[in-house]
């Protein structure tokens, strides 16, 4: 998988930029505040119309701009494909995959397959449950279309149970709806949980070899899936999972009403990291945890390549300069294949391989280097 060609018209601080890639290693670099992040941000929202740092598509209209435009040409199963993306101050966005529009973003999510790894992810396993909730249906999205129907429609009903819970003791008839939307909870809720189980299990199988590989062998690595405690076991068929939700719904019926929230389901869900059978969180060094994320991030990657044989497209932006050399090389050497960003403030050698690319970035203009790729018919 590979973008070949990006052009942003208002988005961001690009004015207007269009910018050829290399299918290999493309580093950025320029000081801070130039637009590094914002060329990645434009380039991943090309699959899936989604940005990591904001849920609000104005915010990517140039500020005093009316509209804005992310369009490109992708690699993709053999076959070229054309995206357009235009995004209006004041009015809904449109999206159009060669030519035809798309009223949602699942073909664009299917085209287009991205991983992004940024420092934060470096915190994954310190961070709260939800960064690494994130990280699951991030990727489980991107693989399987019915898991991100399954979870737009969890998350609608968590959001109307909410307001249930609520706002019931002012209007004590809610309440009587609670059942349906507990039903429909449970049903979407086992198919996220038949889904993750699975996911944790083949991603913890390849986070194992790459920590280890990065590790030295040292430690014996694995992943856990945490969910609902009435589960007894996430693999059994989803109508079991289901039965099992509502189980847990009825015990906790009471304590939602008291505290007003939704406290039964898998919007809890949670993944543990242990090593020696040990969680990280709690007892692992730094350069434990950070091994540990990076592996995660590198497997999440592999994992694309099992489903597709194909590399997703690969987003570094500012790690690098967070890690040490040896992790860095152990980066560098994981990633040889497919199309990979790299973001820097200071450029830095990339892997000896034909057809890199590197591009200088000063507010928000794109300065290819001599050796940039020049295609044709662009
Ligand atoms: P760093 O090295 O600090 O991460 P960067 O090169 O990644 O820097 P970006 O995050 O890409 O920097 O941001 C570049 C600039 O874009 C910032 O000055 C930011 O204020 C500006 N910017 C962000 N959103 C908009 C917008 N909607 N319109 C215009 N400029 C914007
Ligand atoms: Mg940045």
């Amino acid at each position: 998988m590979e973008i070949q060609r990006l052009s942003l018209s208002h988005f961001r601080n690009y004015e207007q930029a269009e910018v050829c890639f290399s299918s290999g290693q493309n580093l950025i670099f320029g000081e801070n505040a130039q637009g590094k992040t914002n060329l990645l941000e434009g380039a991943a929202y090309l699959s899936g119309a989604r940005s990591h740092r904001t849920r609000g598509d104005k915010e990517l209209i140039q500020f005093g701009q009316e509209k804005a435009a992310v369009c490109g040409t992708v690699l993709s199963r053999e076959r070229i494909f054309s995206i357009e993306i235009f995004l209006f101050r004041h009015g809904r966005r449109q999206m159009l995959l060669n030519g035809v529009k798309q009223k949602t973003t699942a073909s664009l999510s299917d085209t287009l397959r991205t991983v992004l790894f940024t420092p934060e992810d470096l915190f994954l396993i310190w961070s709260g449950p939800a960064a690494r909730r994130r990280f699951l249906d991030q990727t489980l999205c991107q693989l399987r279309p019915r898991y991100a129907q399954a979870l737009s429609q969890y998350h609608r009903l968590q959001e109307h149970k909410t307001r249930i819970l609520r706002d019931w003791e002012q209007k004590p008839s809610l309440l009587s709806t609670l059942d349906t939307f507990n039903g429909d909870m449970a049903r979407y809720g086992a198919i996220l949980i038949s889904y993750r189980a699975k996911y944790v299990q083949i991603l913890g199988e390849i986070f194992c070899k790459i920590h280890s590989a990065c590790s030295g062998n040292r430690e014996q690595p694995s992943l856990v899936y945490e969910t609902v405690s009435t589960v007894a076991d996430p693999f059994a068929p989803v109508e079991q999972i289901e039965t099992w939700l509502l189980e847990h719904q009825a015990s906790h019926r009471a304590a939602e009403q008291a505290v007003k929230s939704c406290l039964s389901g898998p919007h809890k869900d949670d993944f543990l990291v242990l090593l020696d059978g040990r969680p990280l969180k709690a007892f692992g060094s730094q350069g434990q945890v950070r091994t540990a994320a990076l592996s995660l991030k590198l497997a999440e990657r592999e994992v694309h390549f099992f489903d597709r044989k194909e590399y997703p497209v690969l987003f570094l932006d500012d790690v690098l300069s967070e890690l040490d050399e040896r992790r860095q090389s152990f980066v560098l050497n994981q990633i040889t294949e497919g199309q990979v960003f790299i973001t820097c403030c200071q450029k830095m050698p990339l892997l000896e391989q034909e057809g890199n690319a590197e591009f200088r970035i000063e507010h928000g203009v794109i300065f290819p280097a001599e050796d940039a790729p020049q295609r044709e018919n662009e």
